[in-house]
């Protein structure tokens, strides 16, 4: 069996798609050899050797080292010296690379097969003794450190101590006495700390079989598992070991190494990106003792290598197709490419390379589309902390929604009303210990949220991320005086409307006001979200409660509101004042009353989301939460309501204990609110064909969707469905007017799945609400997750958080249940989705599996979901 494949003088046995087998780095050295690209020669040791090494309790299985052997030959050949040879030694680098790349995860050894004796050698043949050393001195101390497992530090050490000894600062500034001397003490070092102590190894065979070990072993080092775990990388044979010729850049100012990117990771920009230094070995550029120069200056320094170069990138990507992140080495004038590799990138950089290189006729529109993840757009998504801002983070939370926000705090949600009363376009930032329901209004107002509780499925998260607001929870280090409207933030005291910023991306809190960037889909990002739609099938729609949110989710592509939901609508102003009447109200007459005082605005509201959305559906959720979330449970709320209503302060209390539930989530909510409260129905389907109609009269193109949430049984569906249609014929009799409207349902409780086939003789659409679906089924409330779910992640009881991706092995049957029983009844039901999944780009794919119409997120998702169903359509 083949364990070695070799590379170099314009052949190779591997190539790039044998990935798997060769790992990245030994694949693409193949491959460039193939290409003619100036590669130094050596050999890949496959990662089946390395699945083998460990069954094989850490051996290296002995049909494997003649090929090994080999190897070196062919490489000996190609380069005219030997392994070992006293007076002209071949030099080798002994370097990991599993299938998928894992930066600084597993080990490299440079300058393999120096030796007490070979170290004269190459000075004497090199006339470079300074070098020789240099040189020597890097190989004890990578061997001694990855191979045997000795601190660094020891070196380092030892390094600086001669350094300080002679009075000088830059390694360059040794001289080879001082190098030759030092190589002593590193070898001194080595015998010190090796157990069994012992010499450092003098035969370059043994070394180079110790080295290959070194490699496998670090393939199940404590940094590559967590690498690995972290990543979700699963499923690797191992890692590959790519034994190759070394070449120099430390043998003076005519030489160095480097490393580019093809193209600019952060901007996309088609221009050379790199650094590189003179007179520098392996990793000296990345490890900054040094400041390496940027790559353009090397056309002043190095013309001709700088034109090899640009060649080369050229080269690459017109081979590779995509932008490539590469390392090189120049030895005395002559340039040698030493990896190659698809650069890492942020989302807008993703985003023009794709669009780039299409209008270059690299790649194709679907390869375009293809290329782009949908999770890297919302980096292009959100208003960003402005790059060129100097301000450092003082504290670092958990980033529950991404995207800046810097505004004036205030520590209530009533301090923010008031604050918006007095000042409306101030920013304001909503600092709290944690937020809960009766916050939304304030919440709303905020530009960012930030809360010292709480985890990423918390109220403020949760609530955040479906208006797309930047929000940061659990920030510990930010202690809140609430009364005395302060908070301190290690050792910063902020005061009520002094400036903070946070970046929801990454969780960083900022103290001041640091400038902010918006969003906007123009460009090559609309470019890809056309092409994108070119496969699409799924429609995309968004979840959106106000004009605002309904406009900007249409400026980002969304084709109708998948998801109103009405009892946002209530917390507002006078609003509130209103709804509580109605829920305080001890007769029907009385609550018809105080529903009276609502309709105008409610009716105002869906005119605005009608007109928002001119020739889209609107679908709008019936009020869903149970009554109680509206009255506020603290005496001091109660007795202010009480006097806002001039009723007894007993009474409030009163209502509140009877509405008290121990279940919330499975109480008195939903469909069951109008099932016993006719009139709360009766006003919201009022409120919203009589906005229907007169705006119908004005000529907007309305699409009214009335969607009842919580339906469990067929039953509930009839009764309110046969109101609600009453009420709708009657109106539009009286308007004279027809309108094309549907009466429809959430499918959220599990029975409703269940019972599919019943449910759609009643309804005319199904939306699954997987955020409660997903409660029901595994029995787990979405706000009491936190302590447990971390744990239950890691111990991959689930894979990923339900509430983030679909659970498709168990929520995902009962929705392809759903759909299938839903359209036995009823072929041309229309079915989308509406929970946060909506816009998670694997739910979104499993939506398109089971034939839904469409899925609804929220606005700044709807481009993900966009890119999402075109790649699930490919
Ligand atoms: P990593 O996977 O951590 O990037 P590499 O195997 O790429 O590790 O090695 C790190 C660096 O060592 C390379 O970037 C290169 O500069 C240097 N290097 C590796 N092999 C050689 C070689 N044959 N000749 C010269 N330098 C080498
Ligand atoms: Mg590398
Ligand atoms: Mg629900």
């Amino acid at each position: 069996k083949k364990f070695v494949y070799s590379f170099g003088g314009g052949v190779a046995e591997g190539k790039a798609d044998m990935k798997a087998l060769l790992g990245g780095k030994g694949a693409n050295l193949a491959e460039m050899s193939m290409l003619g690209i100036p590669v130094p020669p050596g050999f890949t040791i496959t990662t089946e050797v390395c699945a083998e090494y460990y069954k094989n309790d850490r051996h290296i299985p002995e049909d494997v080292i003649p090929q090994i052997v080999e190897g070196i030959a062919k490489v000996e050949a190609l380069v005219g010296k030997k392994l070992g040879d006293p007076a002209d030694p071949l030099l080798v680098s002994v370097r990991s690379g599993a299938a998928l790349s894992m930066p600084g995860m597993m080990n490299t050894i440079l300058n393999l097969g120096l030796t007490d004796e070979s170290v004269e050698g190459l000075a004497a043949k090199t006339n470079n003794p300074r070098f020789a050393y240099d040189s020597y001195r890097r190989f004890i101390d990578m061997f001694g450190s990855t191979a045997m497992g000795l601190e660094h530090e020891l070196f380092e050490h030892a390094l600086s101590a001669m350094k300080t000894e002679r009075g000088v600062k830059l390694d360059t500034e040794l001289t080879a006495d001082d190098l030759k001397e030092l190589v002593i003490r590193y070898k001194a070092i080595y015998r010190a700390h090796t157990s069994p102590s012992h010499d450092f190894p003098q035969d370059p065979k043994d070394q180079l079989m110790k080295a290959i070990n070194a490699v496998f072993n670090s393939w199940m080092g404590k940094k590559a598992r967590e690498y690995r775990r972290i990543e979700k990388i699963e499923g690797l044979l191992g890692t590959a070991v790519n034994v190759q010729a070394m070449v120099f850049g430390n043998m003076g100012n005519n030489s160095g190494t480097g490393v580019a990117f093809t193209r600019d990771p952060n901007t996309g920009e088609n221009v050379f990106y790199g650094d590189y230094l003179i007179n520098a070995q392996g990793e000296d550029v990345v490890a900054g003792i040094r400041t390496p120069e940027p790559i353009s200056r090397l056309q002043e320094e190095m013309p001709q290598v700088y034109d090899q170069l640009l060649a080369i990138r050229e080269k690459l990507e017109r081979h590779y197709k995509d932008m490539q992140d590469i390392e090189f080495t120049v030895q005395e004038g002559v340039l040698y490419m030493l990896q190659t590799r698809n650069g890492k990138r942020t989302g807008t950089a993703a985003v023009r390379i794709a669009v780039e290189m299409a209008r270059e006729g690299l790649i194709d529109h679907q390869t375009a589309v293809q290329r782009v993840s949908p999770d890297s757009l919302n980096h292009l998504l959100l208003p960003r902390l402005d790059p060129k801002a100097k301000e450092r983070p003082v504290a670092r939370g958990i980033a529950a929604s991404p995207g800046a926000a810097a505004g004036k705090v205030v520590f209530s949600a009533e301090d923010a009303v008031h604050l918006h009363d007095v000042h409306p376009s101030d920013p304001i930032l909503l600092v709290r210990k944690e937020t809960s329901p009766e916050d939304v209004a304030g919440m709303n107002l905020a530009r960012g949220i930030l809360t010292s509780t709480g985890g990423k499925a918390s109220h403020a998260a949760v609530v955040a991320r479906g208006w797309g607001k930047p929000c940061v929870v659990g920030c510990d280090a930010l202690v809140i005086d609430e009364e005395a409207k302060q908070a301190s933030i290690q050792g910063h005291i902020v005061r009520e409307h002094d400036f903070i910023t946070i970046d929801g991306t990454t969780g960083d809190v900022y103290i001041g006001k640091v400038p902010t960037v918006d969003p906007e889909m123009t460009g090559d990002f609309a470019t890809l979200m056309e092409w994108a739609d070119e496969y699409r099938t799924l429609k995309v729609r968004t979840n959106a409660d106000t004009p605002r949110d309904a406009r900007r989710a249409r400026e980002f592509g969304a084709e109708g509101i998948g998801l109103c939901r009405t009892e946002h609508m209530f917390f507002e102003d006078q609003r509130i004042v209103d709804m509580r009447k109605m829920i305080l109200a001890d007769t029907t007459e009385a609550r018809v009353k105080a529903l009276n005082d609502l309709l105008p605005h409610q009716r105002a509201d869906f005119i605005g989301l009608f007109e928002a959305m001119d020739g889209c559906p609107v679908t709008i959720r019936l009020l869903d939460p149970p009554l109680h979330e509206f009255l506020p449970h603290d005496d001091s709320g109660q007795l202010e309501v009480a006097k806002q209503l001039g009723i007894p302060v007993e009474k409030v209390r009163q209502r509140v204990a009877q509405l008290h539930e121990q279940n919330p989530m499975l109480g008195f909510r939903g469909c069951r609110l109008p099932i016993l409260y006719p009139e709360i129905g009766d006003m919201q389907v009022r409120a919203i064909m009589e906005a229907a109609i007169d705006c119908a009269k004005r000529g907007v193109s309305v699409h009214p969707e009335i969607m009842i949430p919580l339906i469990g049984t067929v039953e509930e569906l009839k009764i309110l469905k046969e109101r609600a249609q009453a009420l709708c014929e009657q109106l539009l009799s009286e308007a004279g007017l027809s309108i094309p409207y549907l009466i429809g349902t959430m499918i959220e409780v599990p029975r409703a799945a269940l019972t599919a086939d019943e449910v759609a003789t009643e309804a005319e659409f199904f939306s699954f609400g997987t955020n409660d679906l997903t409660q029901m089924t595994l029995g787990l409330s979405r706000d009491d997750i936190t302590l447990f779910m971390p744990t239950y992640l890691e111990k991959k009881i689930y894979k990923i958080d339900p509430f983030q991706s679909i659970d498709i092995a168990g929520v995902g049957q009962l929705i392809e249940m759903g759909v299938r029983k839903g359209r036995q009844t009823r072929p041309n039901l229309k079915i989308g989705i509406c929970g946060e999944h909506g816009g998670d780009p694997d739910s979104v794919a499993f939506c398109q599996s089971v034939g839904m119409d469409y899925v609804s997120c929220s606005p700044f998702r709807v481009p993900l979901a966009r890119l999402a169903a075109a790649q699930a359509a490919l």
